[in-house]
């Protein structure tokens, strides 16, 4: 068969370069040895989630702590399942989380020299590649519709065969010469595939970054390089860029091991040294007792959006994310609790091999501790960001007046105390919290635990001697004085010696007031509260809550 005649007639486009030529186009880069170049490849296909955030990162770190590149590629080769605005997302997404990329689709300041990024925009090198490849009688045009496919896949499903395109299946495989110009000259679509060399008879062991050694069974399937928009199939074009964007070091999801094998193949057939493939494990989550991965249907946090919109910190997202990609993070993280997590000397050897658990009790429980780290003022613009996104007009009205809020805050977050506290989560909790210190968002639930002539006999003696001049102290005695007007202890220790003498105690008086004034049965100092308050709505309040 004349092959270059065949290759012609299949890629008849004038434009393309010599293939040596785009070795000199795309040149080795110029960096540090050990320093890897790695990518986040997606398809705007829909919207990035938690488990995309968490490839990115660990892209992110091994490229940035080796003095690497890490740069966005956009697969946008499925035209079909493109949706408008997820490049954007993408982006908007990974730098909210802190992630930057040095180069690729849309990155401004980069040298972005290996692009275009867009898998589209480069339709003519994939296709110099393909033709080159038909020339060498490594691919073939394929001219079998989509009913011919599906009756095949029934019937090696009937057959408990192995389905695809393989073997004694590749029927347009040994097509001769005359009868591929015939089905050219009728006019018939066509796909160019692989013409595999690979025997699933053989396996090999294959080196994963992450997961060490595993076993590949060769790729025998004949896999689309070439679909009949000329366009090609994510495989192929990836395998073009990897070597052309001089990638070193590939990081993805391990739904991608399956595919391996014909990536092997790829790079072995297009000639390229292949970068290295470190799979990470997914994210799992334990449901009812037993372990399963994060679900799209099921489970809202594997959105990037439910971040957003509950206001987590994002510092304490990634420094979570952090602790499940290197087993060693935590420890590091515990010794220097004010570091930046891009101190963490990142390593791909304490990546974890299996299942990682995602805990969202504990990614709450960091971000209350990242949340007491900061300022008052710190505090304010983090809440007031997600405020102006998220907030009510209420809460808009409310973060006008900025010094009465970081007043608020500085109570909450305990400055100046002895210990900071670490009453906010997140910022939708934390700008909720605020609302019993506005009487317009102040609704209470009066939730006491005694009879209403206790109660109304503490809030009716508190209100005659509560003055806001009073210090902790001072506030205190007098909280301690009402106690025997309602036969509450009004020492704990007189309480724990005869319990069953007394009503309550001095803390329950506490709880009265406090239930009173703030609507909740916990709150930070109540003495301070009343303070914030200030006397007028303090007695307000109290007078509010008799029943
Ligand atoms: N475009 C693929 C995706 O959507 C990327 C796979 C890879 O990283 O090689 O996830």
């Amino acid at each position: 068969m004349d092959l270059k005649k065949l290759a012609k007639t299949l890629i008849p486009d004038e434009n393309l370069l010599p293939l040596e030529e785009y070795e000199n186009i795309y040149p080795q880069r110029q960096i540090a040895k050990g320093a890897e170049v790695t990518r986040l490849a997606p398809s705007p296909t829909g919207f990035i989630h938690l488990g995309n955030l968490y490839s990115a990162l660990a892209d992110e770190r091994l490229a940035h702590t080796t003095g690497g590149i890490f740069y966005l590629r956009i697969e946008d080769t499925d035209e079909k399942r493109k949706v408008e605005g997820a490049v954007e997302s993408v982006i908007r997404s990974l730098k909210y989380f802190g992630i930057n990329f040095d180069e690729g689709a849309e990155i401004e300041g980069g040298t972005n020299a290996y692009g275009p990024y867009y898998q589209r925009q480069r339709a003519s090198i994939y296709r110099a590649f393909v033709k080159d490849l038909i020339e060498k009688g490594l691919a073939y045009p394929c001219f079998c519709t989509a009913e011919e496919l599906d009756a095949v896949r029934e019937e090696q499903t009937a057959n408990k065969q192995i389905t695809g395109y393989y073997g004694q299946f590749a029927k347009c495989r040994n097509l001769s010469e005359e009868e591929i110009y015939e089905n050219l000259q009728q006019g018939k679509p066509f796909v160019i595939r692989l013409k595999s060399q690979g025997n699933t008879e053989n396996k090999m062991t294959f080196n994963d970054a992450i997961k060490g050694e595993i076993t590949v069974t060769e790729n025998d399937q004949d896999v689309v390089i070439l679909k009949s928009d000329g366009i090609p199939t994510y495989h192929f074009a990836h395998a073009i860029d990897d070597h052309f964007m001089r990638t070193t070091l590939v990081i993805r999801g391990e739904e991608w091991l399956s595919s391996l094998p014909i990536h092997i193949e790829l790079f072995k057939v297009l000639g390229f040294n292949r970068p290295k493939y470190g799979h990470t494990c997914s994210l799992m989550k334990v449901d009812n007792g037993t372990k399963r991965k994060l679900s799209k249907r099921k489970d809202p946090e594997l959105s990037l959006d439910y971040y957003r919109k509950a206001g987590y910190f994002p510092v304490a997202v990634v420094k979570y994310l952090m602790t499940i990609l290197n087993s060693n993070f935590e420890e590091w993280a515990n010794k220097n609790p004010n570091a930046h997590y891009s101190e963490f000397k990142y390593s791909i050897n304490k990546m974890g091999k299996s299942g990682a658990l995602f805990d969202l009790d504990k990614l709450n429980d960091i971000s209350k501790t990242e949340l007491s780290k900061l300022s008052a003022e710190e505090m304010y613009n983090f809440l007031n960001d997600w405020v102006q996104e998220f907030g009510s007009d209420l809460d808009k009205l409310h973060f006008e007046n900025k010094e009465y809020i970081e007043k608020i805050l500085t109570l909450i977050m305990g400055i100046g105390g002895k210990k900071r506290r670490k009453d906010i989560e997140r910022a939708e909790q934390g700008v909720n919290m605020l609302n019993y210190f506005f009487d317009d968002s102040f609704n209470p639930v009066y939730s006491y635990r005694f009879d209403g002539n206790t109660v109304n006999t503490v809030l009716d003696e508190f209100a005659k001697v509560y003055d806001e001049n009073d210090d902790n102290s001072a506030w205190f005695a007098k909280v301690k004085a009402i106690a025997p007007a309602v036969d509450f202890a009004s020492e704990m220790s007189e309480y724990k010696a005869n319990p069953q003498g007394f009503k309550g105690n001095v803390s329950d008086v506490a709880e009265i007031l406090r239930i009173a004034v703030t609507g909740m049965a916990n709150s930070p100092d109540l003495c301070t509260i009343m303070g914030i308050l200030g006397k007028e709505r303090t007695l307000q309040r109290l007078n509010m809550a008799k029943i």
